[in-house]
């Protein structure tokens, strides 16, 4: 039909359609769960966690609020103290209010350990975390995981909502990138 084949810029498929479909579901029904009887704000980091969030919030069996947030590092010399610049803010007020954030990948969990601090020292109830992703080898700071979808070896992947400069996010699989599109 269309020509084009999935697969071609794809190295290896880590993580498929169909397991991602079924662990989500699963993941929606841990943080229904965990969450019952309580004013959930879920928070997704833009732009990775928009394919991710945008099926597991409609696996929580309750209504929650969603926001976002984008962030960016800061340059080279300052990643090691894991400060990360807001490009964009939350709408609401997450004081007294339970918070999940969601993250498509945990790489060195810098990002996370940040942003986990700053929404707690702003007020709110709790602040837990879920990932579609995890990379443990890479990891330089601890990051409790709340909720996670798959855990995966330290290669760079693209899809279900992660890039490579912006590209692939709607492929819906995970998939490591052949070498020859980085060069
Ligand atoms: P951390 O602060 O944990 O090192 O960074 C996490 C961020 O790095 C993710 O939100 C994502 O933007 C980026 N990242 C880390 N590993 C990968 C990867 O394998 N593929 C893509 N596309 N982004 C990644």
């Amino acid at each position: 039909m269309g020509g084009y084949d999935l697969n071609d810029p794809i190295k290896k498929i880590l993580v498929e359609e169909e397991a991602i479909r079924k662990r989500v579901k699963e993941l929606g029904r841990e943080i229904t769960e965990a969450y019952k009887g309580k004013d959930l704000i879920v928070v997704g980091i833009l732009k990775g966690a928009v394919v991710f969030l945008s099926d597991l919030t409609r696996a929580i069996e309750m209504p929650v609020l969603i926001d976002f947030m984008a962030v960016s590092s800061y340059g080279k010399s300052s990643i090691s103290t894991g400060e990360v610049r807001i490009m964009k803010d939350l709408d609401f007020s997450v004081e007294g209010k339970d918070v999940l954030i969601v993250e498509d990948i945990i790489d060195t969990g810098l990002t996370l350990n940040y942003l986990k601090d700053i929404l707690t020292k702003r007020g709110a109830s709790s602040v837990r975390i879920c990932t579609l992703l995890d990379k443990p080898d890479r990891r330089t700071v601890g990051v409790h995981i709340d909720f996670l979808g798959f855990e995966i070896p330290d290669e760079f992947v693209v899809g279900y909502g992660l890039d490579f400069n912006e590209m692939y996010r709607n492929f819906p699989f995970v998939g490591a990138l052949k070498e020859e599109i980085y060069s």
